[in-house]
């Protein structure tokens, strides 16, 4: 059923409030999760919600936390997330990239410990904002959900990779994916009824190719990645393999967050990010005109199918949220459920639920 936004973000951001988050934090939370249901990806949307709560109640993610300087200089910074909410640290962290790159002109900043930093792209948005290219790097310390190239155990995590390019007078390039072939949450998405995976998504041990969300959760409830026997596949074959990999190595290993295993660890987001002013590297608007038209000419090709076409990364996000902005974010019955049934079991008031539409029996 379609939601509409409002009653939606309301419910969300209620619900941490009443688990211990401050105001502020809360409407982060809820802020940011609804701008990944209307971007289109519901993975990293409000179906969140009783994970992050679950997280919260054991420990492995922390109410109200600032993050930490480690070590800086005027062009790069180690921060520590100290695994506060993502939402809360992804902001602070991307703003002290982007202030130390418009002075400094590039800036690379090295987040450790973070909760859930949700959608990358969010990121590169921020900093395309501020006329800043950005790349970062992400992995998910202690999370292997992903089986690499050749292989059927889990050794990676779904490691998320975004670039953004801010455009002049458009809206910016913002290319963010997960380097397996579905982020998780794709999967939770399809286990609680939602769009289905992919043929060849995810393999089971004994090295054949699934798309039921079960090889990766297994028969336990609630959904635990954790507990199922099969992987996740890596994007691309050897070379999304290869990107993954770069991605623990630069996002875990390099900030100190640590990477995928072996071994159990708290989970947490570990995240390189790279700020450029354009300026510094094309002046007198050399890049800014070189990108227009090469842009221009890369849509330009001939679309491969009669009714296709050729977008730019970003294209489908912003057309989804014109869309659902209109029409409400989609949510199967079980997801609304289960987040009906968190927000009651932290105590929000009726009235917040009930202005939420109520799902079938
Ligand atoms: P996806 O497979 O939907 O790919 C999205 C990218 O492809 C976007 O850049 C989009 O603009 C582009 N795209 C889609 N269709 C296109 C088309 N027709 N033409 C041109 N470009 C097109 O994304 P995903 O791998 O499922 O990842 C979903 C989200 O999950 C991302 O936002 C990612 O950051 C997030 N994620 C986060 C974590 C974390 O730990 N925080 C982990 C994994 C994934």
């Amino acid at each position: 059923m379609l939601i509409p936004v409002e009653p939606l973000q309301d419910l969300v951001k209620e619900t941490f409030i009443a688990a211990g988050c401050r105001p502020g934090e809360g409407r982060r939370i809820a802020k940011y999760l609804m701008r990944a249901n209307l971007a289109g990806h519901d993975s990293h949307g409000v179906i969140r919600v009783p994970r992050y709560l679950a997280w919260k109640e054991q420990g492995m993610v922390v109410a109200n936390q600032k993050l930490a300087i480690v070590n800086e200089s005027d062009s790069f910074a180690v921060l520590d997330g100290r695994h506060g909410f993502g939402q809360s640290i992804g902001p602070q962290a991307v703003d002290l990239g982007i202030a130390k790159a418009k002075k400094a002109k590039v800036a690379i900043i090295a987040l450790r410990h973070s909760g859930h930093l949700g959608r990358i792209g969010e990121w590169s948005e921020r900093a395309a904002a501020a006329g800043l290219v950005s790349i970062h790097f992400v992995n998910v310390a202690g999370s292997q959900l992903v089986a690499p190239f050749g292989g059927v155990d889990r050794r990676l995590s779904t490691a998320p990779f975004s670039v953004g390019v801010p455009l002049a007078g458009r809206a910016p390039v913002i290319l963010d994916f997960a380097t397996s072939v579905v982020a998780e949450g794709k999967v939770l998405v399809a286990a609680f009824g939602g769009k289905p995976l992919p043929e060849r998504s995810l393999i089971e041990p004994n090295g054949s190719m699934s798309q039921n969300p079960l090889t990766l959760y297994g028969d336990h409830r609630p959904f635990d990645p954790r507990k199922g026997p099969g992987a996740i596949r890596a994007m691309g074959e050897h070379k999304g393999s290869g990107l993954a990999l770069m991605c623990e190595l630069l996002g875990g290993a390099l900030t100190g967050s640590g990477c995928a295993g072996p071994g159990a660890r708290r989970i947490a987001n570990g995240m390189l990010s790279i700020y450029m002013e354009p300026e510094a590297f094309a002046a007198d608007g050399a890049f800014a005109a070189e990108v227009k038209s090469y842009i221009d000419f890369f849509v330009s090709s001939r679309p491969a199918s009669p009714n296709g076409e050729v977008l730019l990364p970003g294209d489908p996000e912003r057309r989804n949220k014109e869309q659902r902005l209109k029409e409400g974010v989609p949510l199967s019955d079980d997801a609304l459920r289960a987040i009906l049934d968190a927000a009651r079991g932290v105590g929000v008031a009726a009235a917040v639920i009930a202005a939420v539409p109520a799902p079938a029996v």
